[in-house]
């Protein structure tokens, strides 16, 4: 505490009355979500509390005071604390994990910011054994209240490259580099991408796709780890560990930029050259 003061518990209890004020100013501005997580944020700051009183020019040795006494007064639900599984191996595991394993390790994922804003999770959709996999940036509003990647505007667009490249949705799969939706539609963050990157990772590494199709600049940068723009990116062949990666322009681009769709189409025409589909 700070210089070296020592409150007893009715001086903690204020403080920890003082940080539910804030999170329930934080529920008006934020809405439920957060507040549904407030109790559980109120019980880990006081779990990290402990204080050692002492008597001044006593001989008595320090007592210490644990929050549970002090969050007994504020709250009568005990923290829980969650289990966070870890992700399967995304490479070098001897066993691929299956698509299945990793949606289940991904759980009611909490491992970054925008699960507090999500409506759903989008993990993916597809075929287990797709040849071709789309990775995009995140997921939108209509993906986040569908669950479902690519079903708003820009998915109706990529659902007609991928129509014109003579599959079905089914036949391939898709997902994003994030697998919640970012608020407003920004940007996906560095710490966010990080976080959900050994997932991404591990669906290519159960899929096994015969070629990547990276949409975009956080699809293409994210898993070639290069800050190399999109528009050098893009049209020139790239591997993800020894998988075979065109980069391209994302749907959403392509949808305000029209004129960019004829050369984001000489990028499908390549995948397809390259990897004809097979005779049913
Ligand atoms: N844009 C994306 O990158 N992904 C989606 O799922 C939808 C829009």
């Amino acid at each position: 505490m700070a210089d070296g003061a020592l409150p007893g518990a009715e001086a903690l209890a204020e403080v920890l009355a003082d940080v539910r004020r804030y999170l329930d100013w934080h529920r008006d501005v934020a809405g439920e979500e957060l507040h549904a997580s407030s109790d559980g944020a109120l019980a880990a700051i006081a779990a990290a509390v402990t204080v050692e009183v002492t008597v001044e020019g006593s001989s008595t040795p320090p007592v210490v005071v644990e929050y549970r006494e002090v969050y007994a007064e504020v709250s009568s639900a005990p923290p829980t604390p969650e289990p966070v599984p870890e992700p399967p191996l995304a490479q070098g595991s001897a066993e691929p994990p299956r698509l299945d394993e990793v949606r289940q390790a991904l759980g009611d994922c909490k491992r970054c910011k925008l699960c507090s804003g999500r409506k759903n999770l989008v993990f993916g959709v597809g075929n287990p054994r797709a040849r071709l996999v789309f990775v995009g940036e995140g997921p939108g509003a209509e993906e986040d209240n569908q669950g479902i990647p690519f079903v708003g505007a820009a998915g109706q667009l990529l659902t007609k490259m991928i129509a014109a490249m003579g599959y079905s949705r089914d036949e391939v799969y898709i997902c994003n580099v994030v697998k919640c939706r970012p608020p407003g539609n920004r940007n996906p963050e560095p710490d966010e991408i990080e976080a959900c990157q050994p997932f991404l990772e591990a669906q290519l590494n159960a899929i096994r796709p015969s070629v990547i199709i990276a949409l975009g600049k956080f699809a293409a940068q994210t898993l070639l780890r290069t800050d190399t723009p999109i528009t050098r990116l893009r049209g020139q062949w790239r591997e993800y560990v020894g998988i075979p990666l065109m980069p391209t322009f994302h749907p959403a681009y392509l949808l305000r930029n029209p004129a960019e769709k004829k050369p984001a189409w000489t990028d499908l025409q390549a995948v397809m050259a390259r990897f004809p589909k097979p005779a049913p």
